[in-house]
């Protein structure tokens, strides 16, 4: 947790030490001119532990902003790749993002993993034979399987096909 007050306590510090530089100034007797030199003394050394404190602060929530606007521009990227891709249903029960035809430079048709989207990851689903030589597409990342229903010839196509 960031500690936000950093920077008031140190102007706390500043102001004490402030009045404490005017008492200074008015003092005539020596022993107090000592006394009030050496609590001078402390609140600077005070001072700049509260000064050190605020740029780590400050230093930790640059790095959070830089963090977060790094995050939200693989966020828009991703989100703008996803406006690529329908939600659509290529078997009962399957659901997976299949990339559109009608856009410009299509790619060859192909077929996303739900469950990595949520997570803002591309992951293709690729076909596997099961062991009784039904044809399923697996995700290589999340191992989500979705069983077409067929023994194959079960390629992915474009959902906004003719
Ligand atoms: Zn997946």
């Amino acid at each position: 947790m960031l500690e936000l007050g950093a920077v008031s306590s140190a102007m706390e510090s500043a102001r004490t030490i402030l009045g404490m530089a005017k008492t200074f100034i008015q003092v005539g007797n020596s022993v107090e001119v000592n006394s009030v030199a050496l609590d001078l003394n402390m609140k600077m050394l005070e001072l700049l532990d509260r000064l050190q404190d605020a740029r780590a602060t400050e230093s930790a929530l640059a790095q959070k902003i830089q963090e977060l606007e790094r995050e939200l521009r693989e966020s828009e990227v991703f989100q703008s790749e996803l406006e690529n891709y329908l939600l659509f249903s290529p078997w009962p029960g399957a659901f997976v993002y299949a990339r559109k035809r009608s856009l410009v430079g299509a790619q060859y048709p192909h077929y996303l993993c739900t469950n990595c989207v949520e997570g803002r990851v591309k992951s293709i689903l690729q076909a596997v034979d099961t062991p009784k030589g039904w044809l399923n597409y697996k995700c290589p990342r999340c191992s989500l399987e979705l069983q077409t229903g067929s023994r194959g010839g079960v390629a992915p196509y474009y959902p906004d096909e003719p």
